[in-house]
């Protein structure tokens, strides 16, 4: 996204239009209130592990925050391997040193 300034102000190409960015900002966050309204009735499942959120259970975040905490401890997601292969490196690194 290329931002044009002109006047102390930012603005984007949006389609064919140069548009202010506070607008698309105010957009964006419009956007995403609307997906956590529509989240906030919905059941939520890790795609990896299958563990399931649901509207019964009292969340102060977002649907998507508890997915994303979720992802960060799941055993059964990539980025859990990644994890797992980094700490085993840096364990076999600090042992080149002891
Ligand atoms: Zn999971």
């Amino acid at each position: 996204m290329k931002i044009i300034k002109y006047k102390n102000k930012d603005y984007v190409l949006y389609s064919d239009h140069i548009i202010s960015l506070e607008i698309v900002k105010e957009r964006v966050r419009d956007l995403e209130k609307w997906v956590n309204d529509l989240q906030s009735g919905m059941y939520i499942n890790c795609v990896y592990c299958g563990h399931r959120y649901g509207p019964s259970e009292s969340m102060p975040a977002s649907m998507a925050d508890v997915l994303k905490r979720h992802i960060e401890q799941c055993p059964k997601h990539p980025m859990s391997t990644l994890k797992k292969e980094l700490q085993r490196l840096k364990d076999v690194f600090e042992g080149c040193f002891k």
